[in-house]
């Protein structure tokens, strides 16, 4: 790890995005994306593209697909 505040900040992104950091993490994390253009910028990319992919992924997805991949996660969680 370099210590480059850039590449920490990366790391928490995808947390970030799914609102599971600790509260020291999203500060840390809140915080520099405030003062980093480079970073706020990715930021708004991944979070666009989770909207885009969740919203694409549910209207693409032929009927019966969803109950088969709930069905291959509850077989997968089971092993
Ligand atoms: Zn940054």
């Amino acid at each position: 790890m370099s210590g480059d505040p850039c590449d920490r900040c990366e790391e928490l992104l995808q947390d970030f995005l799914d609102r599971t950091l600790t509260d020291v993490e999203w500060q840390e994390a809140e915080g520099h994306l405030a003062g980093c253009d480079f970073c706020a910028r990715r930021y708004r990319f991944e979070e666009s593209l989770r909207r885009y992919v969740r919203t694409s992924a549910v209207e693409r997805m032929p009927p019966g697909l969803m109950a088969k991949l709930d069905e291959l996660r509850g077989l997968d969680a089971s092993v």
